[in-house]
């Protein structure tokens, strides 16, 4: 899931500072597992600025997540009484989700409400961990399934550095030194000869960004 949180309440009425009507966006997808664009989290923003002088129409609540376009657009058009009467919107989701409504509505605003940080996992209600850069060419098969690109401070190949001590890093001792993660595992699975691979230095261009992917569907 794409992992996120929201902007603090200042920012966002700064951000909306000379914009009065408003319209939300929220969805159930990652949006609403991270707490900031469920249901719960539109109508709390809807409390805060009707308090703070705001005229919230309403809001768009995208079942999935406001990056298909398919399912945004049907929204949209449910709530176009509301659309057409709003001067900015204020979305609660991913960058990705305020990229669309402002490429779907380009006659008006739209507000990031939160800032995305990164691709993790939930251990926990309200609790993420960092897994993946979407570094566009997956290694997880040579490095027992741990990435290190994401969760090494450094991000090296050819690890542990000099700073790994009894399985820590040496940024913080509350962090896992990932290379001994791997190298005890890759030692469990009986495959260490991967950690003895020297990697050649990475070739960055599948992580180049502007990036498109055409999926061929299955027949
Ligand atoms: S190797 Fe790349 S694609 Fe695979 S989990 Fe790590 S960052 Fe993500
Ligand atoms: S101690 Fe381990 S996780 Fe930390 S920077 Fe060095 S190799 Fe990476």
């Amino acid at each position: 899931m794409i992992v996120m949180n929201l902007k603090s309440k200042e920012k966002i009425l700064e951000m909306l500072d000379g914009y009065n009507r408003i319209v939300l966006f929220g969805d159930s997808g990652c949006a609403q597992l991270c707490d900031v664009g469920g249901i719960l989290q539109l109508e709390d923003m809807e409390d805060f600025l009707t308090k703070n002088g705001k005229e919230v129409l309403g809001s768009v609540f995208v079942e999935g997540g406001i990056c298909d376009e398919r399912a945004l657009k049907k929204e949209i058009e449910e709530k176009r009484a509301i659309i057409d009467k709003a001067d900015a919107f204020l979305v609660q989701a991913c960058g990705v989700a305020t990229q669309n409504l402002s490429e779907i509505l380009p006659e008006k605003e739209s507000f990031p409400a939160t800032d995305s940080k990164f691709l993790g996992t939930m251990p926990e209600r309200f609790y993420h961990k960092e897994r993946c850069a979407m570094c566009g060419e997956c290694i997880l098969d040579l490095t027992a399934g741990i990435c290190p690109i994401a969760r090494c401070s450094k991000g090296i190949l050819n690890g542990p550095c000099g700073g790994s001590m009894d399985g820590r890093c040496e940024r913080d001792a509350d962090t896992e030194c990932v290379w001994q993660l791997i190298f005890d595992r890759l030692k469990k699975l009986d495959k260490l000869d991967n950690i003895s691979r020297i990697w050649e230095i990475r070739d960055w261009r599948p992580a180049q960004s502007p990036r498109n992917i055409i999926h061929t569907p299955s027949e």
